[in-house]
């Protein structure tokens, strides 16, 4: 399928795509559309970025264009479940969206941090779509403010996070309130036996349907590292944001706290910003994203965990004030610049404790990014050999995630928990189904910037999130900034 039109989709829809410059459907797209316009249950492997939301909403508003029907007070006749407010917020923007010359259509948000009571009067009247994360549609069934007995159409996304975030038994409890008949799209980036299980309980003979995402984009991103001590970072990062030419500045720190502080010094610097995590009230989180998305608000400091999930086009530059423990949150956090066939930039700070983190998230994506040493003292100076590592292997330094404790705890709400525990890389399998994969760029490089080679059919790659890393190629110059 190469156009939305053979799908078709029920007119409101084709006009709302068209009004959102939607000409090609993405690979998930294709494949899990005319699936899923036919009733079958889907299993699909795609991660964020890829075109999934749309994958499955699509589809949906065209059952419920087709198949009008008054929903029953309290009820909901699709329902999604989603482990993040963030992202719960943005299906059901899409939904609002793609669906936006369906009417009546209602649209809810089940979602912690925000007071109960306004959902329970949404779901009053019933919705033909509620959007929600488990813990807190729980606490609405259990106040009788939801009923999930006529749920028609069941979506679950991002299922191995909801693992990982302790939510497995919530979603067990969830699904056996629905009706024993109905369709049910099934969306994880990985599929760890546990997934598999616990898609298999709930799935008919799905379809499935695979996709990586885009993996040129990562081609796209200068990486840098810069050495510095720790108490230099505030000054550097003030440095790098005054001397770099930037629209959009995505600013990773670890924790919770390390970002409000960020977000003072720069403040005293001169330089607005704002922070999302946890600790933020919804409100707070999506005043502060509105103004990120429409330019408003040129600075913004997140951690992992409330970063998930945001799509933002135009990030120009990702800085890691604070290196991530596990390689792949590396991966995760520089991709969300050159998006949409920009070009991006990620600068990381490396302090003397972080270089065993640096020297893991090297061997996992086996380029040495170049570095800049801005230490002072003796300790200047990193003398490491390039990380050649593991040929052909799957696994090289991409092991250490055992050690970092899981968080399977409900979080006391939704998604808004922050402690190390959380922060579980996704690993998108490799599917072989790399769009624009293909040619290697290992001659690049020549000195800097790093970028991470794509390729889609070389052998000894690695696969994290979805972005093929290569070897280094035998030809490839290795004359990095000095260390
Ligand atoms: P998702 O993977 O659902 O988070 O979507 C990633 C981004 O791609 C969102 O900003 C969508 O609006 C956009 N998008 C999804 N499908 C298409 C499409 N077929 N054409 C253009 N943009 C799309």
């Amino acid at each position: 399928m190469t156009n939305f039109n053979d799908f078709g989709l029920a007119e409101p829809i084709l006009r709302a795509l068209a009004e959102e410059k939607y000409e090609t459907p993405t690979p998930i797209q294709a494949q899990t559309i005319p699936a899923a316009m036919k009733g079958r249950d889907i299993v699909g492997i795609a991660q964020t970025g890829t075109g999934k939301t749309a994958s499955f909403a699509l589809p949906i508003l065209n059952h419920i264009v087709n198949y009008r029907m008054r929903p029953s007070q309290k009820a909901a006749r699709v329902l999604v479940l989603s482990p993040t407010r963030e992202l719960s917020g943005q299906i059901a923007d899409s939904f609002r969206t793609y669906g936006r010359h369906i009417r009546p259509l209602t649209v809810e948000l089940a979602i912690g941090g925000v007071p109960i009571n306004r959902q329970s009067r949404g779901m009053a009247r019933g919705a033909e779509v509620l959007v929600a994360t488990p813990g807190r549609l729980l606490d609405l069934v259990q106040q009788r403010s939801v009923v999930l007995d006529q749920v028609e159409i069941l979506v679950l996304d991002e299922a191995d996070r909801m693992l990982d975030m302790g939510f497995i038994r919530d979603i067990r409890k969830i699904v056996q309130m629905l009706p024993q008949k109905r369709q049910t799209l099934f969306f994880s980036a990985t599929m760890p036996k546990e997934i598999t299980q616990l898609a298999e309980s709930m799935l008919k003979d799905p379809e499935r349907v695979s996709v990586t995402p885009e993996s040129t984009t990562v081609e796209r991103i200068a990486q840098r590292v810069i050495l510095t001590e720790k108490s230099a970072k505030p000054g550097l990062l003030v440095e790098v944001i005054k001397s770099e030419t930037i629209d959009r500045v995505l600013v990773f720190t670890r924790t919770k706290h390390g970002a409000d502080k960020v977000v003072r010094q720069l403040e005293s610097s001169g330089l607005p910003a704002a922070a999302i995590h946890g600790n933020k009230s919804q409100n707070q989180r999506e005043r502060v994203l509105a103004q990120f998305r429409d330019g408003s608000l040129r600075i913004l400091i997140a951690t992992d965990i409330a970063a998930r999930g945001i799509d933002v086009d135009g990030i120009t530059h990702v800085v890691n004030y604070d290196l991530p423990n596990i390689p792949e949150s590396y991966v995760h956090r520089i991709g969300r610049t050159a998006r949409a066939g920009r070009d991006g930039v990620a600068i990381s700070f490396c302090d003397h404790e972080e270089n065993g983190f640096l020297r893991d998230i090297e061997r996992t994506i086996r380029i040495k990014i170049p570095s800049e040493d801005r230490r002072t003292g003796r300790s200047a100076g990193r003398s490491e050999p390039a990380p050649h590592h593991h040929a052909n292997g799957r696994n090289g330094g991409g092991n250490r995630r055992g050690g970092n404790g899981q968080n399977r705890g409900r979080n006391g709400g939704q998604g808004h928990g922050q402690g190390h525990g959380e922060q579980r890389p996704q690993r998108a399998k490799g599917h072989g189904g790399n769009a624009n994969g293909g040619h290697q760029n290992g001659q690049r490089n020549g000195g800097r910037p790093a970028t991470a080679a794509a390729g889609g059919h070389h052998g000894g790659g690695e696969d994290i999130g979805g972005m093929k890393f290569m070897q280094r190629g035998p030809n490839r110059p290795r004359n990095h900034a000095p260390r």
